[in-house]
Parts: structure tokens; C-alpha cells; sequence
């Protein structure tokens, strides 16, 4: 029997959790670590000045074991693979998250780190995303999920890959395909809105709207706005092998 564990940075009450958990609880046992509370964009963040706990939880989908945690996404990853799942899990998947996670956006992604996670403790790993802003139905998201962990689970990923999905949040008959794609380098404009709180301090808020310069073919978000489901492989190694070889230099100029 497969051991899957699925997690998320949404926190345990979100619907692309439970569905998510739903699917794919058919190719095999469930095991739910996710942390408590809402933990988007706290990246690849570890817990190291308090004491974590893992707290049985109970979710609306039968045969799957659920756990809450006061830790990160990748701090649940961790505590799956030590405490639930057997050692090794067969498959870790991330989501369903609600909101795309891009281009750049994977850089601060919790629901990307706990997938990145994933490919530390050296099992298969996916992060899935629905891209709308207020998603209301993951079911779609949740069937190609079982489809594509179905597929991981057979066929296994290359060494150290994991893979950051990305979902129209457009009804099915809409979606018009999947894209094996590479990360935009979308950027946020005036991302930090500069407003005065009503005693004249200045306070700064997330804000701001994506910038589609080199969003080109090929790229996540290209294929998103096509209507295609994204699909990006992505590598533990973040060298810059290319780099090796221009900065090849430097050492001799600084020594
Ligand atoms: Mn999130």
C-alpha cells in the first residue's frame, strides 16, 4: 500500500486541503500533517525557538489519519516523515493551494518550500495551486491531482526534482490542456502601498499588481493565462551552473 502525506500552508481548515486529501486518499493511506493556522508565504521557514506539537485532528474524510501542528509546512513535511507515514513516504503533495504560486512567487511560497521538503526527505514531491484569488471549487484541481500523483507514484520523478503545478481557476470545460513549462520572472509593482493609519504614522501594506514582463511562452504564467495547467519542474540545486563558468574569475580578483 502507498503512504501519502499531504500538507499545506492554507492551515487544516481549507477545501483545497480536504479535497485534496479526498482524491487522493483512493491510491492509498492518507496521512494529513498541516499546521494550525494560516501560514501562507512563510516560505521554506523552520520552527527553532519553540517546542512543536503535533495534535490528532479530525477531518471530514474517512480513511485518512489527520494532525495539526504549530509549525511551518516544512516543519509538518518533517514531522509526517518522523512521527506518521512510515519513514519514507511514497509521495508528498502540497495544496490544493487557493492562489497561484508563479514565476517568482515560489520564492515565498509555504505551499512550494513544504514540496521542496518533500524532495529533501528524498520522496516525490508536488505543490498544486488553483489560481484564482477567491477559489470556491477544487474538485477539478483535485482529480487532475490524483491523476498526476497516480502517475508519480508508477513512474517515479528524476533525482532531486520536484514539481510546482498550477491550475486554472477556470470551469473544466475551459481548460484547455497541460504545459511542462519553466518559472516566469513575474514581478510584483509598487508591491508595498505607503498610507497613514489615522494617528499620521505611516503604515506599509502588501499590495500591488503583477508586472507580465518576462511572463513570455513557455513560462507558468503564459500557459496559466492560456488556460493550461502548469506544470514546472523544479531542482534542489539552486547553483547557477552557467554562473561557474562567467564568475569563473572571481576568486583570483578577491584572493
Ligand atoms: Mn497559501
Amino acid at each position: 500500500m502507498h503512504h501519502l502525506l499531504v500538507t499545506n500552508d492554507d492551515g487544516i481548515g481549507s477545501p483545497g486541503l480536504l479535497a485534496l486529501a479526498d482524491a487522493l486518499s483512493a491510491l492509498g493511506q492518507v496521512t494529513v500533517v498541516a499546521p494550525d493556522r494560516e501560514r501562507s508565504a512563510v516560505s521554506h521557514a523552520i520552527t527553532l525557538h519553540k517546542p512543536l506539537r503535533l495534535e490528532p485532528a479530525a477531518v471530514p474524510v474517512e480513511g485518512v489519519r489527520a494532525y495539526l501542528s504549530n509549525g511551518t509546512p516544512a516543519d509538518c513535511v518533517v514531522l509526517g516523515k518522523m512521527e506518521l507515514t512510515p519513514n519514507h513516504p511514497d509521495l508528498v503533495v502540497a495544496g490544493i493551494n487557493g492562489g497561484p504560486n508563479l514565476g517568482n512567487d515560489v520564492t515565498y511560497s509555504g505551499t512550494v518550500a513544504a514540496a521542496m521538503e518533500g524532495a529533501l526527505i528524498g520522496a516525490p514531491a508536488f505543490a498544486l495551486s488553483v489560481t484564482g484569488d477567491h477559489v470556491r471549487d477544487f474538485s477539478f484541481a483535485a482529480r487532475f491531482a490524483r491523476q498526476l500523483a497516480e502517475r508519480v507514484l508508477a513512474r517515479g520523478l528524476p533525482a532531486e526534482v520536484f514539481l510546482n503545478v498550477n491550475i486554472p481557476d477556470l470551469p473544466p470545460e475551459e481548460i484547455t490542456g497541460v504545459e511542462l513549462t519553466r518559472l516566469a520572472r513575474r514581478r510584483w509593482d509598487e508591491r508595498l502601498v505607503k498610507r497613514q493609519d489615522p494617528r499620521g504614522r505611516a503604515y506599509y501594506w502588501q499590495a500591488g499588481e503583477p508586472d507580465h514582463d518576462g511572463c513570455g511562452p513557455g513560462t507558468d504564467v503564459a500557459a496559466v493565462l492560456a488556460g493550461r495547467i502548469s506544470i514546472t519542474p523544479a531542482h534542489l540545486d539552486l547553483t547557477s551552473h552557467s554562473a561557474l563558468a562567467q564568475l569563473a574569475g572571481l576568486p583570483a580578483d578577491l584572493w
